[in-house]
């Protein structure tokens, strides 16, 4: 056998692990001039290791004990003609080892193995000991190893894939996106078989209007060197170039590979974005996991980045508002039931923007929300002992505090009276608030969460229903009322089938010469059974319920189309409507009128519009807009049962009101009380100052008409004329007050 010497080139010190070759020969020569022939060889930055076998038993044990043997170079003959044969048998049968590579050898010609045992124990060369050049030695080694390079990475790949499958199952699993990252690097780790200082980034829920805002765009995971980045905006992530190798990965959706490591994209199909940065080199990466398995891996961390991003966007949805980023409704429940454990007194806040609508519709929806973001920031900001702040729709809050002696009502409607004290800027716009608040607590274990927000939505309503003060308290009344409301409500809304609307008309004489000055339209609702249901209770009902601009919609339409048809009034008589609280809060009413008053080709100067007192108490400009533009149209403004509420005489000079009307409890006590009388002269005197109209309710006898007419008093409207009567029954009245 003649050997060459080594190259030169080929001697090279390696620090990676040499290649194992096991030589199995029972000729200790053939050992030695193996062990001369590959002395410095290096294949791929690796040695090679001889290990040397004189006997197939000896060659059984080691290739047991090592199942690292890239190539085993075997003698056919040794201990008997077959031994070699054996050995390969047994390898590849037994030890059940299919990666080593077999190159057999023979001393002699004619030993050559048959073709079909070349096949079946996959054996890469068979070669004659005479012919084997030291060249031709390696050649078929490193062919060999070629080959043992590309099992073993299958092998890898097979069991990688093994691995990624079973990992997972289990990473997928996790529900919070956080939980999902770590374990990402946590297997990464596995794959690669060392620990890797890995980043996973990305966005933590669906993109708003799909672009990416890649401020937005966090440290969702971080393993290594990385690690105290966890949470950190990208921006402020390691140096230049992994923050650029990252945004430039996310943009282009493309692997971007710099000399200390490698980005890989995670793309996914609802267009969350993120990028799975790895501190280690590409080529690095493709030689410990292989390009395969990197690519598998990437693609299933981001289907589980976008099945547990889409997770959290759903959780996100149900639990923050997206418009204040206070919590949602749900979340309300869920700490309410949190903390019903430890705190056994719980006071719960339902609070509403007065008149939203109509900040609404004067700044437009986009600056609304601004305010709605504001306000629950102000909110925020006064209660930071709040155990929860929500949304609950629209313009309203739920604020959860602990009761008892730690936060008394009057403090918390304290408290957020300072905190609106100030307007809220939004451009141009100067916006002052006003907060309504109903209050209910939780004093006894039994009581849930939905009950007590129940109870406090109940005492909200009763703000909204009175309108006197900003705030009450629940009140086990307030539920009786409440669920009266309800059953009207539902009386309301069923078809008209079921309960039937019309409009009845109760004349307004004038005092002097009694004759017709207008007619006060007033609705009626009639059971199916025929019987009328009390209007007042109604009206308070459609107020509550929110159905009462519908309700007035309509009212206008009937009541005045029916009125320019009645027949024998001179063009002065005007016809009276009332307008409740809640129907002057929706912008709907200019329009409701005006169609009404199109339809019926009715002049707005035919009409007086009766409001209470009530809609004056905060001096809204709402209620004073409204009002104006009517009179400007050339309609009239009362005030409606004038003296039962906050009636403050100075400030009836400033409203844009042309009279009032005063309640039908004073008039119907003057005969016999004499306070009652007194209090009808003062509020004439008072009216009579202003300039302002006085119309008498509820005048049933001849004295009150008498009294009334001697103080004064410019118009006259009761059952001493007439009950109200329904269009039917007008003709023959106007008949009967002409003649
Ligand atoms: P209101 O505006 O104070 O209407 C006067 C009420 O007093 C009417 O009750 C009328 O029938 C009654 N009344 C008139 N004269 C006399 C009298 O001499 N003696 C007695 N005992 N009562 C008299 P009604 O029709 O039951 O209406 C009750 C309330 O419902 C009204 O009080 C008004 O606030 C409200 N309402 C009625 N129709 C409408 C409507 O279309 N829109 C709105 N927003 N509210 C309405
Ligand atoms: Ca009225
Ligand atoms: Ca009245």
């Amino acid at each position: 056998m003649d050997f060459l010497a080594p190259s030169h080139t080929e001697v090279k010190k390696s620090t990676k692990a040499p290649w194992k070759i096991l030589i199995v020969d029972d000729d200790p020569d053939v050992h030695e001039v193996t062990k001369i022939a590959v002395a410095g060889c290096v294949f791929e930055d690796r040695a090679f290791e001889l290990v040397h076998a004189l006997s197939a038993e000896e060659a059984r044990q080691i290739l047991s004990d090592n199942d690292d043997i890239a190539v085993a170079l075997v003698d056919v003959v040794m201990e008997s003609d077959t031994a070699g044969l054996g050995l390969v048998r047994w390898i590849r049968s037994e030890l059940g080892n299919h990666f080593t590579r077999l190159i057999l050898r023979t001393g002699q010609p004619g030993y050559a193995p048959q073709t079909d045992v070349i096949m079946k124990f996959d054996i890469d060369g068979y070669t004659e000991k005479a012919e084997l050049s030291r060249t031709k030695l390696i050649t078929a080694i490193v062919t060999a190893l070629r080959g043992y390079k590309l099992v073993m990475s299958l092998e890898t790949n097979r069991q990688k894939l093994q691995q990624l499958n079973a990992h997972f199952a289990a990473i997928v699993e996790k529900n919070a996106l956080s939980e999902f990252a770590a374990a990402v690097l946590k297997h990464f780790d596995d794959l690669v078989g060392q620990p890797v200082d890995c980043l996973l980034c990305g966005l933590e829920a669906l993109p708003e209007y799909g672009k990416i805002d890649r401020s937005k765009i966090r440290v969702l995971a971080a393993s290594g060197d990385f690690e105290d980045k966890i949470d950190l905006p990208v921006e402020l992530v390691g140096d230049d170039a992994i923050r650029n190798s990252i945004n430039e990965c996310i943009e282009s959706h493309e692997t971007c590979s710099t000399s200390q490591g490698v980005a890989l994209p995670l793309v996914t199909r609802n267009g969350m974005a993120g990028a799975l940065y790895l501190g280690i080199t590409e080529a690095a990466l493709e030689e410990l996991v292989g390009p395969e398995v990197v690519k598998l891996f990437v693609s299933n961390v981001a289907l589980g980045y976008e099945k547990t991003g889409l997770l959290e966007h759903i959780r996100n949805l149900a639990y923050v508002d997206r418009v204040t980023g206070l919590s949602t409704f749900s979340g309300f429940i869920e700490s309410f039931q949190r903390n019903s454990s430890q705190h056994t007194s719980l006071l719960v806040v339902h609070s509403e923007i007065q008149r939203f609508g109509v900040i609404v519709d004067g700044i437009g929806d986009e600056k609304a929300s601004a305010v709605l973001r504001r306000t629950g920031h102000r909110l925020s900001q006064t209660f930071p002992d709040a155990l929860t702040i929500a949304r609950k729709e629209k313009d309203e809050f739920l604020i959860l505090l602990k009761g008892g002696e730690d936060n008394k009502v009057q403090d918390v409607v304290a408290r957020v009276e300072d905190a609106f004290q100030d307007a809220i800027a939004i451009d141009d716009n100067q916006i002052s608030l006003r907060l309504r608040l109903g209050f209910a607590t939780r004093d006894n274990e039994n009581q849930g969460a939905e009950e007590t927000i129940r109870f406090a939505s109940i005492a909200l309503n009763d703000v909204r229903q009175k309108g006197l003060t900003n705030h009450a308290v629940f009140h086990p009344l307030m539920q009786e009322a409440a669920f009266e409301r309800l059953r009207l409500a539902s009386l309301l809304t069923g078809s008209s089938n079921q309960t039937e609307f019309s409009v009845h008309y109760q004349p307004i004489m004038k005092a002097r010469d009694e004759s017709i000055a207008s007619f006060e339209a007033l609705m009626r609702f009639k059971t199916p059974g025929g019987s009328y249901l009390n209007t007042a209770r109604m009206i308070e009902a459609a107020e509550a319920s929110g159905l009462i601009s519908e309700i007035g919609a309509w009212m206008f339409k009937s009541a005045f189309s029916e009125f320019v048809q009645m027949q024998g009034l001179s063009e002065s008589a005007r016809l009276n409507v009332n307008l409740s609280p809640r129907q002057v809060q929706s912008n709907r009413i200019y329009k409701d009128i005006e169609e009404a008053v199109t339809a019926a080709n009715l002049p707005l100067n035919r009409l007086v519009f009766e409001v209470t007192e009530g809609l004056f108490i905060s001096n809204d400009q709402v209620t004073v807009s409204l009002l104006s533009w009517l009179r400007s149209k050339g309609a009239k403004v009362v005030i409606d049962d004038f003296g039962t509420g906050y009636s403050s005489f100075s400030y009836l000079r400033k409203l844009p009101v042309d009279g009032i009307k005063i309640d039908r409890s004073f008039i119907m006590n003057m005969d016999q009380d004499s306070d009652a009388l007194a209090v009808v002269k003062s509020i004439i005197a008072v009216a009579q100052a202003l300039d302002l109209s006085i119309t008498a309710e509820g005048v049933e006898t001849e004295t009150q008409k008498n009294i009334m007419q001697e103080l004064r008093c410019d118009y006259l409207q009761g059952y001493h004329y007439a009950k109200p009567l329904s269009s039917t029954e007008i003709p023959a009245f106007v008949h009967k007050a002409n003649g």
